[in-house]
């Protein structure tokens, strides 16, 4: 004869469930890193509990789950759900994080403004002063400077594209170079760049595959910013390293000495 048991009552206050390895790799840059989005972590979603959720975008993020019921139930209350496999997520997170970040409405991919530190306007000072050296060799002003994270500079480098014969030789194209050479490593991982300009679009990409955590620019340009002016290379990646940025930091100073240039250049000798 079959034991037949009574239903077990629904326990009140289930255990917290441990999260996986995986879903622990994904969680800071659920939480954190794409900016915009808050998710949840194990929220009930109708009869189910569901892995990563996020209110605003609505969108569920399950690992590991291959139940077409649950599913359309969770699509059925508006949700958009993202299925990963562990595997994918511990082998390739940033990889994972892309391909969430990629189905994200942009308003919801893009970063706001980072705070604006104590020390910012020191080192653009720093810069501005770096700029000039630009100015004095026939080029149009933009100086940059790198700093590590225990304050110190790292390397400098200022706008030289005439004198170089070199499309790329931009202040922060320049600063890079020299700071590579100098640590014997391409990735400036925990450095603030500071430029006087907001970067250009090959600006910003440079500064994205050195992993620089953070940029700071002076005045905007609205004719080939990168940042978030014309193109928002930074503001809204699609890449898995996102800089914070702040700009506007001695933004009149910064202007005025692009303008001075220019004025002086138009003044007939
Ligand atoms: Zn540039």
């Amino acid at each position: 004869m079959e034991d037949v048991k009574p239903p077990a009552p629904p326990d009140p206050l289930p255990p917290r469930r441990r999260p996986t390895e995986a879903e622990l790799r994904l969680w800071p840059y659920l939480r954190r890193k794409i900016p915009g989005c808050r998710f949840r972590r194990d929220e009930a979603v109708g009869p189910y509990i569901v892995d990563f959720i996020c209110l605003a975008p609505k969108i569920i993020i399950e690992i590991d789950s291959a139940d077409i019921d649950r599913e359309q139930c969770l699509r059925a209350e508006g949700f958009q759900l993202l299925s990963f496999n562990s595997e994918d997520v511990l082998a390739d997170t940033a990889g994972v994080v892309s391909r969430i970040l990629a189905e994200l409405p942009d308003s919801a991919a893009s970063t706001r403004q980072g705070a604006v530190l104590p020390e910012d306007e020191r080192w653009m000072r720093h810069a501005l002063m770096v700029a000039r050296r630009a100015a004095d060799a026939g080029e149009v002003p933009v100086g940059a400077v790198l700093v590590d994270r225990n304050g110190e500079i790292v390397a400098e480098g200022w706008n030289l594209p005439i004198s170089l014969h070199d499309a790329s030789a931009h202040a922060e194209m320049l600063a890079l170079r020299s700071a590579g050479q100098k640590l014997g490593n391409y990735r400036l991982a925990g450095t603030t760049l500071y430029v006087t300009l907001e970067p250009c679009v090959m600006c910003a990409g440079a500064i994205i595959h050195a992993r620089v955590s953070r940029l700071v620019f002076g005045a905007r340009d609205p004719k080939a910013g990168a940042v978030d002016s014309v193109y928002d290379v930074i503001a809204r990646p699609r890449l898995n390293h996102q800089p914070e940025w702040v700009g506007g930091v001695l933004e009149g100073e910064a202007a005025e000495l692009l303008r001075d240039f220019f004025r002086e250049r138009r003044t007939p000798r």
